[in-house]
């Protein structure tokens, strides 16, 4: 296909506006797939993907259409994830096509990842097409929306298209949009092989599948290619695109986009980001690269049943394969047993990677609390990055403490505002910005990543009547008096409730913690002190009473069979609990105390 007649782009939109219904819409109207092979969302693929209504790995798609100039052209959608843990995926698929359909709900208007994933499109310098999707519903109001984005993106909504993606309404003239204002992509065919690496995904039968995009040169079957970044080289054995089902092509040109399957073990051997030229004749300079994915949320995941630990860690290692941006090592609680440390990009990375373990492999699981990234600065000038509170080191060695900050921003109505300013306060927030766009206020907030992890999102949707959206990035890392709580129960410490906190917020946490394990730990035979505790100073105490009566003493000797009963079904019940000196404490008592509700 001549450059002139491909086009190449995304669809950038918040979540639930109609992404994945616009993409479907466009396949069927250009009659991509048969009509008997169409089922809603086609790109996404993955259970748990159609069960959220969010997309998590980008996909691909490329639709041939007869525009009305009489003209054939190739238009390649890559579809982008739409939330902010996947944004090093949003941010890679951009730089593969040149413009993006920005999406926005003409009941709603722009919300907080409407505003992310389209700076990052502007910062791929993409030509933008705004649609206003779901005019068949009464609430649809145009005028209102189009303003909207004005005045908060500020760009041009005057030629934004209406659209029906559920109806069909609209959406010729969205392809007709697509070849008229995106550029067509440019090129060198006889230039050396210059084609950058966009995605891998693990295929059980055809292994690594790379998602490339050619910039100069041809690509073909056989070819012997070279890797930039990674220094590897490979045979091409299979060359192809996405329509969406895989289908072999002979070659692929400048301006195309397709995979390619050449013999690669791992996801992890393959570099987002990386430049493919060929091995023999090799393009001069590399692509610019990506910014590498660092997991920033840690912790830990146990099987509730010890004897699951080889599934758990056969889970893990297959989950790996598919996405180099999930970490784990081997952790071993003294609390929970044998488990993994996992890293993740944000928390619904995390959420999603623990329900597809629980899902897919059927496993049940412990997850304590969340914790982020500190940067623990030594006194002796060297610095150690800390991923799991039981880890810090001594205080005596440690000149101070750094934790990751982020910009969050928020979109809410009027009316709620107040809370959210309060909310955003009370977690050590300071404000960025705070500006208007009709009845709606967007506060730009830095906040500590540590005080989000825990259930931000939460009280956010719960003050503002789910009213609210928000998103946040990584700015970066700030020193802050950060204080270890430990937690000791008749005086013995219990690693895997140990947290970092702010010094000022310590005592709260702790008072809740300990009134927390009041409650859940069964009564002993003798009092037992639980404690928070910063270094040997004890911030918060709650006290476990004696048990008043032995369980057997109401069996006056007398009936043995019934005492012996009492004694086994005790014994039962001891083999889910802990033993932590002379206090045992039920598994359930570390679900409930670390669970992220
Ligand atoms: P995504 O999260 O942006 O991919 O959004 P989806 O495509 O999954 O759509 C979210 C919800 O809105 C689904 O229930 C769709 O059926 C619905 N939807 C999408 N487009 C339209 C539309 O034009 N009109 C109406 N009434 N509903 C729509
Ligand atoms: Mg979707």
């Amino acid at each position: 296909t001549p450059l002139s007649h491909i086009r190449n782009f995304s669809i950038v939109a918040h979540i639930d506006h109609g992404k994945s219904t616009l993409a479907d819409r466009l396949i069927q109207m250009t009659d991509t797939v048969a009509e008997r092979d169409m089922k809603e969302q086609l790109l996404d693929s993955m259970d748990i993907e159609r069960e959220r209504g969010i997309t998590i790995k980008a996909n691909t798609v490329r639709i041939d259409f007869t525009a009305e100039d009489g003209q054939q052209y190739v238009l390649n959608l890559i579809d982008t994830p739409g939330h902010v843990d996947f944004s090093y995926e949003v941010s890679r698929s951009m730089r593969a096509v040149e413009g993006s359909l920005l999406v926005v709900d003409s009941t709603q208007g722009v919300e907080a990842q409407t505003l992310a994933n389209v700076y990052q499109a502007i910062d791929a310098n993409h030509e933008l097409i705004p649609v206003l999707n779901k005019i068949d519903l009464p609430a649809s109001d145009l005028d209102r929306v189009a303003e909207q984005i004005e005045e908060v993106i500020g760009i041009d909504a005057s030629g934004a298209i209406p659209v029906s993606a559920k109806t069909g309404q609209g959406i010729r003239e969205v392809l007709e949009a697509i070849v008229a204002h995106l550029p067509a992509p440019k090129g060198d065919r006889d230039a050396p092989l210059k084609a950058m690496l966009v995605d891998s995904k693990y295929d059980p039968y055809l292994g690594v599948v790379v998602l490339v995009r050619i910039m100069d040169g041809v690509m073909k079957k056989g070819d012997r290619i070279h890797m930039l970044q990674t220094g590897a080289t490979y045979n091409v054995d299979r060359i192809g695109v996405f329509r969406p089902a895989m289908t072999v092509v002979d070659e692929l040109g400048p301006g195309e986009i397709g995979f390619i399957t050449a013999s690669i073990k791992q996801v992890r051997d393959t570099k987002v980001g990386d430049t493919i030229t060929h091995d023999r004749r090799r393009c001069e300079t590399a692509l610019p690269g990506f910014k590498p994915s660092v997991p920033v949320v840690f912790c830990g995941l146990f099987p509730v049943d010890s004897a699951e630990f080889e599934s758990l860690r056969d889970a893990i290692e297959k989950l790996a394969l598919n996405d180099a941006s999930f970490s784990y090592e081997m952790e071993n609680s003294a609390a929970l047993g044998f488990g993994f440390r996992c890293g993740f990009l944000g928390l619904l990375h995390l959420e999603v990677i623990r329900d597809r373990i629980e899902r897919e492999y059927d496993i049940e699981l412990i997850t304590t609390a969340p914790s982020v990234v500190y940067h623990i600065f030594m006194k002796d000038g060297s610095m150690k990055e800390l991923h799991n509170p039981a880890d810090m080191p001594d205080l005596t060695y440690v000149d101070h403490i750094e934790e990751p900050r982020i910009k969050a921003t928020i979109l809410v109505p009027d009316e709620y505002l107040g809370d959210v300013l309060k909310l955003c306060q009370d977690r050590r927030g300071i404000q960025m910005d705070l500006t208007y766009a009709g009845s709606r206020a967007m506060a730009v907030y830095d906040l500590p990543l540590n005080e989000v992890v825990f259930d931000f999102y939460d009280r956010l949707k719960s003050v503002t009547k789910g009213y609210a959206s928000f998103d946040y990035e990584i700015m970066g890392y700030r020193r802050d008096f950060l204080v270890k709580m430990s937690v000791l129960v008749n005086d013995e410490p219990v690693d895997a409730l140990s947290m970092m906190v702010h010094r000022d917020r310590a005592e709260m946490r702790g008072r809740a913690m300990c009134e927390k394990l009041k409650d859940l730990i069964p009564r002993h035979m003798f009092k037992i002190p639980i404690q928070a505790a910063i270094g040997g100073k004890v911030i918060a105490r709650e006290t476990l009473s004696a048990m008043r009566k032995d369980v057997t003493a109401k069996c006056y000797g007398g009936d043995v069979t019934r005492k012996k009963k009492l004694l086994e079904k005790q014994k039962a019940g001891k083999k889910k609990m802990r033993q932590f000196g002379k206090v045992e404490i039920p598994q359930q008592a570390f679900i409930s105390a670390l669970k992220m509700d």
